[in-house]
Order: C-alpha cells, then structure tokens, then sequence
C-alpha cells in the first residue's frame, strides 16, 4: 500500500498532520515525537497507519545503561501507541556510535542486538511488527549496510524484527540495490530523493532512478511510504510511485 508521512509536518500537531494527509492517502506512517505526543483521544477507522517511533535522543546501542533503558522504555511507550492505534508496523533507528564507541564499534553493536531482542519480545506480546530502518552515509548512525541489517536480523532472530528500507539512505551510501537480497525481510519501505546525501526530496528532484530500482525489486507487497521534509512535493512522488508501480486510479 502507499502512503505518506508526517516528517512534512513537524513540529505540528502529529493528529491534525495524519487527518490532512488522510484526504489523500490511505496509508499514513505518523512520527511519535517526545515533545508533541499523539493525541490518544481520536482514532482513524477511516485509514491505515503506521508508526514511526521517536528517534531524537534515543540510542539503543548507548553503552550508558540509563540513557540505553530510558531509550528503550520510550520505544516500548511507542509500541504501546501502536498497538492502541491499531497499527501492526513500527518502525525505528538501530541506534548511533558514539566519540567512544566509535572507535570501538563492536561493543556498540553487542549492546544494540541485545535492546534490539528486548524489544522484539516486547513487541510480539503485542502483535506489532519492528521494522528497523537502514540509515544514511552522513553522521555515527549503526545500520547503514545491508552486511549489517542482515546480521541484525540474524542476530535478534526474531519474526517480529523485520526492516524498513530507506531507499533515499541506501543511495547516500550507494548500495540500494544490494539491498534487494533483503527483500525477504522488507515489510515497509521509505521513499524520497536527494542529490547524494540524506535530503528528502521531492521524487524527480535528485539522483535517484526509482524505475529502475521497481523493476529490479519485482514483486512486492509491503508498504511504500513517501517520506518528504516539504509537503509541496507530495502529490507529485505520490504519482511518479503510482506510474512506475502501473497504481493509477482512473477517473470515476
Ligand atoms: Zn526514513
């Protein structure tokens, strides 16, 4: 299914974000961020959502156990959103390096397969599916390869971890499509262009040849999010999308 985010409309009331883009999307992935919480008064029968779990200020690889523990409990807190929302998918960061972890990536990534396990139980008790996002080239982000999202998954080993593909991140790091032999674990992807690093484009606007990536992906059921910074470029990703995936809606 296709749907947007709410990246368009930060720092705005995340609601009143998933109500205007539901006029035009089925699908609507809302970011939960600390300082605007979702409302938990209005539910929306009407579209499918998903979410897109805080991100800013959490590092599930911190080797500091308090940051780690507050991390994950507001993680925990956004699967408990999820779940309340009706929305089966959550997807979020696989955590940063640090200055000291950076020079010692394994003890980082030790840490982040055992948050990562926590949070899979956690999850499954509640039916809803994490799906960990792949990052961009810029900044001490853990996940950026698809060598490292494999050995995630086969580390954590659970079918309740699965991935959001960020197809703007692969490009800054040049490896979309290698990416493609994940496909077995793809529930969500994130769509947007950019000119070499992490910009959020408007698709048509950068480097990116989605066409060709559709057609080397095949077949695939799980959700397309347009995931924009400015909401003037929605309607036009959403039917560059629409024509390379042969979605458009005739006319009544
Ligand atoms: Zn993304």
């Amino acid at each position: 299914m296709l749907g947007a985010s709410t990246l368009c409309f930060y720092n705005e009331d995340p609601q009143k974000a998933a109500e205007s883009l539901a006029r035009e999307f089925p699908l609507i992935e809302v970011i939960v961020q600390g300082n605007i919480p979702l409302s938990k008064t209005h539910r929306m029968p009407e579209v499918i959502l998903s979410l897109h779990a805080p991100f800013s200020d959490i590092n599930i690889a911190s080797l500091n156990s308090t940051m780690r523990n507050a991390s994950i409990e507001e993680l925990e807190k956004a699967v408990g959103l999820a779940e309340f929302f009706g929305a089966g998918v959550m997807t979020l960061h696989p955590g940063n390096l640090t200055f000291h972890t950076q020079k010692n990536s394994e003890v980082a990534r030790k840490i982040q397969i055992s948050s990562l396990g926590r949070l899979a139980s956690f999850a499954e008790e509640r039916n809803i599916i994490l799906a960990l996002e792949n990052m961009p080239r810029q900044g001490l982000h853990l996940g950026k390869s698809p060598e490292e999202m494999e050995e995630i998954m086969k580390m954590v080993d659970s079918s309740h971890l699965r991935m959001t593909l960020d197809i703007g991140h692969a490009s800054t790091n040049g490896n979309l499509s290698e990416f493609m032999r994940l496909k077995g674990y793809i529930v969500n992807m994130h769509i947007h262009d950019n000119r070499g690093k992490d910009e959020h484009l408007s698709l048509g606007e950068g480097i990116i040849h989605f066409d060709e990536f559709f057609g080397q992906l095949g077949k695939y059921d799980g959700n397309i999010v347009i995931e924009l910074v400015e909401k003037r470029g929605l309607r036009k990703s959403k039917q560059v999308v629409e024509s390379i995936l042969g979605l458009e809606t005739k006319p009544l």
